[in-house]
């Protein structure tokens, strides 16, 4: 990030503008209708502003002479917008007093440039790419003003005038926020948000302690929220909301930071997985952890790779929440299998040729001993096994021995749906070897027929048929 976004106080002082013709006026037309003051120098002599409505046009002071001499004292930003070379000049001159200043499309010029704006009243939302890209600017602002309720400005608005109040009874900071996170989550907030602003105001008025009705301990719960594979935009919306809605996460060593990044702020976040060959706290501290963070009113997200019922340890999750009385609700994932399905296009079932689907773990060749292998040996069976990859030898003479057949197409797919997702694919017998040629887990293997429709089998045979061609031709 080069351009941080902060807000500009306008009734601080008047903003200069320096420049000509239609470019000038968008951004007079911009300025004016924010309520700024504005002093403009027209640089081609022609101060005519009858495109800006009368209201607007009253804020806008004719400024004469030259802009490079004018006195800049209480100015707060300089604009500069088809000015040509007076605009450079007119940066040099602002930098060296300390002034912000912006050359419309001249970002070496600029100190500051204008964001896309989503403008609801208290609530503005400004959104910028750098200067790089303002049709991407303009499509997140249009994403935004789609989601955003209508009534959001009255909202802050009413806050705004009870904030003080509000203060002076609730002394804790977290308290307060806590308060307030309340009133907007809840039936006040939904009046406000309705247009009933009097009813709001009526409600919000009958709160008798304001500190027991923000620090109701009923409201903590846990949610476990499946995060997925890996990549951020693979997160469901509810996923997403329960991040953001989050005091404290818990993860595990699976969720990638980009995943992490989706959580509010403010959350605290705590790692609970374990870290590659080290031993994580354990299930019952864990477990502890998230019935304490319920019990003192937070609300606690566990968020776990993939789906948190597939080879997650969910289900002793919920139990242990459910036995200590904590409120509790899982929000799915896409599982691994998933997300190296649709990334790899290996089709897990198929007309004809694929009927089900078994999901087995092999962590350790000792699982993989226990392992029944003589119900996988359907050739309809797409199997997948997760967290395969130190077991594969023993995954492969299973099968083998149960009598799936050493042709049975398998692939091995790693870190799928994150950038540095990696495939190897082939036959039941070269399993071990395909698990040889990746880089590093989180891994799952693939056996069955589909993964011979799958993107990489695909290149694979046409690589073949490439060098058979070559060789025919030498
Ligand atoms: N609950 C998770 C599974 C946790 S077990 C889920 O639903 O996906 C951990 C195993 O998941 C890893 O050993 C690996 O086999 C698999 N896994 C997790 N993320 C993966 C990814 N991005 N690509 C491939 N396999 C992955």
């Amino acid at each position: 990030m080069r351009f941080l976004p902060v807000f500009l106080d306008l009734q601080a002082g008047p903003v200069l503008v320096v420049g000509a013709g239609e470019l000038v006026r968008a951004k007079l037309r911009l300025l004016a209708a924010a309520g700024a003051s504005i002093r403009w120098f027209a640089t081609d002599g022609n101060p005519d502003l009858s495109g800006l409505a009368a209201a607007d046009a009253a804020r806008v002071e004719r400024a004469e002479g030259d802009p490079l001499a004018a006195d800049l004292h209480g100015v707060i930003a300089i604009l500069c917008a088809g000015a040509g070379e007076i605009g450079v000049a007119m940066s040099v001159r602002a930098k060296a007093v300390g002034l912000p200043v912006n050359v419309m499309d001249d970002l070496a010029h600029s100190t500051f440039i204008f964001p896309a704006i989503v403008d609801r009243g208290d609530v503005v939302v400004a959104i910028g790419t750098g200067g790089a890209a303002p049709v991407v600017a303009r499509r997140v602002r249009e994403r935004i003003e789609a989601v955003l309720p209508a009534r959001i400005g009255d909202l802050a608005t009413f806050i705004g005038r009870w904030r003080k109040p509000i203060h002076g009874r609730i002394a804790q900071m977290p308290l307060r926020r806590r308060f307030w996170e309340r009133v907007v989550d809840g039936p006040i907030g939904a009046l406000v948000l309705a247009g009933r602003g009097n009813e709001a105001e009526q409600a919000l008025k009958n709160i008798a302690d304001p500190a027991t009705f923000a620090a109701d301990r009923a409201l903590g719960r846990v949610t476990l929220v499946g995060a997925g594979p890996g990549d951020p935009d693979l997160l469901t919306v509810k996923a997403l909301r329960a991040l953001q809605d989050a005091d404290v996460v818990f993860y595990d060593e699976l969720v990638s930071p980009e995943i992490l990044d989706r959580a509010r702020r403010d959350a605290s976040r705590v790692p609970v997985g374990r870290r590659a060959g080290k031993p994580g706290i354990g299930q019952d501290a864990i477990n502890k952890l998230m019935i304490d963070a319920a019990k003192s009113g937070q609300r606690a997200v566990r968020l776990k790779g993939g789906d948190p019922f597939v080879f997650g340890r969910g289900g002793e999750e919920i139990e242990a929440l459910r036995q200590a009385g904590v409120a509790c609700s899982v929000v799915p994932g896409i599982t691994a299998a998933l997300g190296a399905a649709a990334q790899f296009e290996v089709p897990l079932t198929f007309r004809h040729e694929a009927l089900r689907i078994t999901f087995l773990t092999a962590h350790k060749a000792e699982d993989a001993d226990s392992v029944d292998w003589s119900t996988l040996t359907d050739d309809k069976m797409t199997v997948v096994v997760y967290m395969g990859m130190t077991a594969a030898a023993s995954v492969r003479s299973g099968l083998l021995t149960a009598g799936r057949s050493p042709r049975t197409p398998v692939g091995v797919f790693a870190k799928a749906t994150r950038p540095d997702a990696q495939a190897a694919v082939g036959t039941l017998d070269q399993l071990p070897d395909l698990v040889e040629r990746i880089d590093g887990g989180p891994a799952i293997l693939i056996i069955g027929d589909v993964v011979a429709h799958s993107a990489p089998w695909r290149r694979q045979d046409l690589n073949r048929l490439y060098s058979q061609l070559l060789e025919a031709a030498e």
